[in-house]
């Protein structure tokens, strides 16, 4: 694999930073390259492509008008794995562009992660332990265990889609903020609805969201796994 060829003790540079939370577009310069099978692997001084990690997929987009095929956190290092083989150098300054669309599908798909599973613990008045999370341009699936023999429904995922389409018409604004001014404790909370430590992108304000669409839902003894996506 592609990832097993790199090795960031190679990399002379600062861990790069990621400027995606606000930016989906940055020029910036080239601090690593690596040609591989699949491509080439760049490294940059910042980027606004979200890397793969926290139950959430990369960015795609493009880098030099190339498809960027897959984003990895690696000690700290964004490695942009890119559909070309153009010798690059170092000092370069590329155009960096994340499909803005894309982004918006998966911070909606992500956002409605929280608030509906928020919705779903209020309905029954508990808390779950979430033991998976996968979020793609297309789907989120979710799986969260009972700690208190309380057990979700096809009917309680239905009224609870119904209270979250009643969140979109309150346009309750996403807060974001570090707790303790720690960097790895970023808290994403919908006032009321939900609060979860998350690294993720996310919606700026549930009137973005749309409603819940529920693809698959199983339940085996405590254990729930959700697959939803949401109305086009
Ligand atoms: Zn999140």
């Amino acid at each position: 694999m592609w990832m097993d060829e790199i090795n960031t003790s190679e990399i002379k540079a600062a861990k790069t930073i990621f400027t995606g939370y606000e930016s989906l577009q940055e020029k910036a310069k080239i601090v690593f390259v690596k040609p591989v099978e699949e491509g080439v692997v760049l490294v940059f001084v910042q980027t606004p492509f979200y890397a793969r990690g926290g139950g959430q997929i990369a960015d795609l987009g493009t880098i030099d008008q190339h498809q960027v095929i897959e984003v990895r956190n690696w000690d700290g290092f964004y490695l942009h794995l890119v559909d070309t083989k153009k010798p690059y150098q170092i000092g370069e300054q590329l155009d960096l562009i994340v499909d803005f669309e894309k982004r918006q599908n998966i911070s909606i798909l992500h956002s409605l992660a929280h608030v509906y599973w928020g919705e779903i613990e209020r309905l029954l008045d508990t808390k779950f332990d979430q033991t998976y999370e996968l979020i793609t341009h297309d789907d989120a699936t979710l799986e969260m265990v009972s700690t208190e023999e309380k057990f979700i429904t096809p009917e309680i995922l239905e009224e609870a889609i119904k209270i979250v389409d009643h969140d979109i018409k309150l346009s309750v604004p996403t807060s974001i903020y570090f707790e303790n001014n720690d960097l790895d404790k970023r808290v994403v909370t919908w006032n009321g609805i939900s609060k979860d430590y998350c690294g993720g992108t996310h919606v700026k304000n549930t009137s973005e969201l749309k409603s819940v669409v529920i693809l698959k839902f199983k339940k085996k003894a405590g254990k729930h796994r959700i697959k939803f996506t949401f109305e086009q």
